[in-house]
């Protein structure tokens, strides 16, 4: 570990996002503060009310886990010990995109199945074990602390215990408070421009619920992702986690709200291209009480990047800066992937880091933002700008994944740009087009 040459940053939100930029924080600040408003954080994997699609099934995409496991040595090998199945991506999972299941096949990317409270618990007792990093619940931010002239972020405002606190001579604010962050209307307060906003609207509805799996269920698989497209607004996941537990989930798009009741979500379940999530839903013991629902209206990207006065001391991370329609699994992996990349910057000093810090992660965002884009869009209903989209590589890309219903070649080179291993062009390269039938 390098000395630390600054001296205090403080954290706002301790959840993935939150947690993985102390981690890249502890190695060039004295101290680093993470504050939550949650009253208190659980010392088991629980879910929790800050978090509220903790209890919602999350898939770890295969690049997340690369670079969870750089952030924190061991940490695959410390969840498979704590239960996490793991398996591979394409030979033993089933994934159905545009109405077909991808071909299967072995293609050497290891998911580890994990579900979300557990996971994060285990980020949070690694981060809370970093000798300079102290983890602080019951800390609602309200505001941030600037000098005179506002051109620096010296410090943040927070509700603890019903009481005004300020956390005062600090070197930087990282913002990691999720969708709801405030930190638009706080830079308008302070006289910055407006931050532009990008937007999809798809109007998606979850519903998830937990049940006991026998490892023999599925044919020996470890999940089926039911993707939707246009003309099918319904999807769904089963997924194995630790402690031989299904996560099933079912969602709607537009409005299509799935019902929660148990006899309500498998008849919309036995409506899927897969019969595999009723067929759990069917069999199995059910672990929780009923299923739980949560809306998502929008993805979500703020331009952080294209505004051109920003304070000094300050960033926004995670999805307070970006957040994309979950069906992706995308969110945890990119939090993990800008935590690299301010952990990186930080090692040249904090001179200008928030141009470099938003002009870098841009670049990265703009990779699973256009995945999303070019799908959603597809979707007459979705709103969104369109003018972006290029239709002839859509009609290409339509026919690679039909023809990768039957070619394991082409499955392969799907996952791997979906699981963000590889960039889009892959799916352009010679050896992948002449593949893909005219
Ligand atoms: C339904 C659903 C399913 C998803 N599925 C997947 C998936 O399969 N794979 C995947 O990779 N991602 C998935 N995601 C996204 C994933 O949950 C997030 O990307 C990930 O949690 C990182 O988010 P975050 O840490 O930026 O924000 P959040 O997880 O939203 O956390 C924000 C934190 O900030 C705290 N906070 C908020 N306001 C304040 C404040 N004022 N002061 C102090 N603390 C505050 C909150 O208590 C919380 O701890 C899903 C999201 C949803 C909604």
């Amino acid at each position: 570990m390098r000395t630390p040459s600054n001296g205090r940053a403080v954290v706002i939100g301790a959840s993935l996002a939150g947690l993985l930029a102390a981690r890249a924080l502890h190695e060039s600040f004295e101290e680093v503060v993470v504050l939550d408003r949650d009253a208190t954080l659980p010392e088991r994997p629980e879910t929790r009310r800050g978090v509220p699609q903790s209890g919602q099934v999350h898939g770890l995409l295969a690049r997340g886990r690369q670079e969870l496991d750089v952030l924190f040595e061991g940490l695959s090998p410390e969840l498979i010990g704590l239960g996490a199945p793991t398996c591979d991506v394409q030979d033993e999972m089933e994934w159905w995109v545009d109405g077909r299941p991808l071909a299967k096949g072995p293609c050497g990317m290891i998911g580890l199945a994990v579900s979300r409270p557990l996971l994060e618990f285990a980020i949070r007792r690694r981060v809370a074990a970093l000798p300079n990093v102290e983890i602080r619940p019951d800390h609602a931010v309200t505001g941030l602390v600037t000098t005179p002239d506002g051109d620096r972020v010296t410090g943040v405002v927070a509700l603890s215990a019903g009481e005004e606190t300020t956390l005062g001579h600090v070197d930087l604010v990282v913002d990691a408070s999720g969708r709801g962050s405030r930190a638009r209307h706080w830079l308008s307060r302070l006289g910055y421009p407006a931050v532009e906003e990008q937007r999809i609207e798809i109007q998606l509805t979850y519903a998830s619920r937990r049940y006991r799996r026998d490892p023999g269920q599925l044919d020996g698989r470890y999940g089926t992702a039911i993707a939707s497209y246009p003309g099918k607004l319904r999807g769904g996941f089963v997924l194995a986690q630790e402690n031989n537990t299904w996560i099933t989930s079912v969602s709607g798009w537009f409005g299509a709200v799935p019902p929660t009741d148990e006899a309500g979500m498998i008849e919309w379940a036995e409506q899927l291209d897969s019969p595999d999530v009723a067929t759990i839903m069917r069999t199995s013991e059910p672990l929780d009480e009923g299923s739980l629902k949560m809306r998502y209206p929008a993805s979500t990207r703020f331009r952080y990047d294209r505004i051109d006065r920003f304070p000094a001391g300050f960033l926004v991370t995670g999805d307070a800066m970006c957040s994309f329609n979950p069906i992706y699994g995308q969110g945890m992996t990119v939090a993990a992937l800008e935590a690299t990349i301010l952990g990186r910057l930080l090692k040249d000093g904090t001179d200008d880091l928030a141009a470099r810090f938003f002009g870098e992660t841009a670049t990265v965002l703009d990779v699973p933002w256009t995945t999303v884009m070019a799908n959603d869009l597809r979707f007459p209903d979705a709103i969104g700008d369109r003018s972006m989209l290029d239709p002839e590589r859509g009609a290409y890309l339509l026919r690679l994944r039909a023809a990768a219903a039957d070619d394991p070649e082409l499955a392969r080179a799907f996952l791997r740009v979906t699981q963000l291993i590889d960039p889009p062009a892959a799916l352009f390269a010679p050896s992948i087009a002449s593949r893909v039938p005219a």
